[in-house]
Order: C-alpha cells, then structure tokens, then sequence
C-alpha cells in the first residue's frame, strides 16, 4: 500500500486510540502513575529511539502507550505506534524490565513492519483501523476497550507475522541494552500458566498460542545474532 494509505490508517488509528483510552479512563481504568506504569514507561523510551531507526514506513512514529487496569494477560499496538498494555501481563508474570522489553519490540515490530494491513487483507482501507490492533497474548481485549474496537481485537496475526515480530523484537531489546534471553523467559512464563488456566482469558491465550515450543526454538536460533547486537549495546543501569 501506499505511504498515502499510511497516513489514512494512521489517522484512524490515532482516533480509535484516543476513544479506547477515554473509554478506559471513565471506567476508572488507566494507570498513568506507580511502579508498573514506570516500569512499562521506562522500557518503552528505552525502545523507542532503536524502533525509530527501523521506521521505514516514511511516516514518523509518535510512541504512546496506555496501561489498562485488567487481570487479562494482553498487550497490542495499534498502527503508528500506539501500544496498549494490561496490568494483569506485567503482575501475574512478575515481568522484569527486560521481559517487558520482550514484549514491547514485539508490539514494536507488528507496528514498524504495519502487520495491520496484511492481516486487513481484503478489506477496505475505511475498514481497516477496526481491525488494525494486535493482541500479544490474549484476544479478546473485551468490554474495557468499547463497541468501536471489540470487532478488531480478537483477529490473530499469521505465524509468519508473529515469527517476524518475535525475531524483529529480539535486535530490538537487544540493541536497547536487554538481554534478549528475556524473550525465552517470557514464553516460559507464558507456557507454565497453560498448566494452571482457570480463567476465560488464559482459555483464549492457550488456543492463540498453539506453538509455544516452536517459538521459542526460533528464538533460541536467533540468538547468537541477538547476543552480538546485545554485547554492543549500552546496559540500563
Ligand atoms: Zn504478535
């Protein structure tokens, strides 16, 4: 698609964005201070400038981030670099700043490489901002993100897609200075919880994410080239 296409999703993502967060704010919530919130805040800057440099969409990325209040175990983005997180992702898995990372250079990468427009397929350019947000581990983003977006949430990317972001995030928490093994313990994390599903939104991860042992394989691959970009990088303190 055109970089004129781009823009139009852009913009309708940008708006779609704004109702989900005000619709969450009303509903008491978004987090926008604490510990977690920081936590997410600070992984994310650390992103944003390595993400900004694998930007070749030709249109600019305004990195936003909103924390949803919710025990679902979830995180998307939108296009042009809108990412949602849920509070109950960080807390029942007890992520660390590089296990976040994990998760945000994957968000990242859907957004960067506009993964939406694929998954749109034939769909209509007016139709696409619907259907134009990525669940990471869960998929139904439910009632907390309002009318206007439930449709789109629950579409799963392709596992090319999701390869692709899984490998792209890697060079991106690596060249940020996170060791890239954190991508393995998140999926570890992400698996042990299978054993113990009590909830509807583990349910819906566990038939989302059929091929945890394939994924972490192709991490594990690609790790002696993540490790290099790692080894070069400047460390958080
Ligand atoms: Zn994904």
């Amino acid at each position: 698609m055109s970089g004129n296409d781009t823009n139009s999703l852009n913009l309708k993502s940008e708006q779609q964005y704004a109702q989900i967060v005000d619709n969450a704010s009303q509903k008491n919530a978004l987090v926008t201070s604490g510990a977690m919130y920081d936590q997410v805040r600070r992984v994310l800057s650390r992103l944003e400038p390595i993400a900004d440099q694998a930007n070749t969409t030709g249109v600019p990325f305004k990195w936003q981030l909103a924390l949803f209040r919710s025990n679902e175990i979830n995180a998307w983005v939108m296009p042009g670099g809108r990412v949602g997180v849920y509070t109950g992702l960080i807390q029942t898995l007890h992520l660390s700043d590089a296990e976040v990372a994990a998760v945000l250079g994957h968000e990242m990468i859907h957004a960067l490489e506009e993964h939406s427009k694929e998954k749109a397929g034939q769909q209509t350019l007016s139709s696409l901002a619907t259907v134009a947000m990525s669940a990471y581990a869960g998929s139904n983003a439910g009632a907390l993100l309002g009318a206007a977006s439930q449709m789109g949430i629950g579409l799963p990317f392709s596992r090319r897609l999701e390869t692709r972001a899984d490998l792209g995030g890697l060079m991106i928490m690596a060249q940020a200075g996170y060791d890239p093994h954190a991508a393995i313990s998140l999926w570890q994390k992400m698996a042990s919880l299978k054993g113990q599903s009590n909830t509807g939104g583990l349910a819906r991860f566990l038939s989302d994410h059929p091929e945890d042992a394939e994924r972490q394989k192709a991490i594990e691959a690609a790790l002696p080239r993540a490790m290099a970009l790692y080894n070069q990088a400047q460390h958080p303190a």
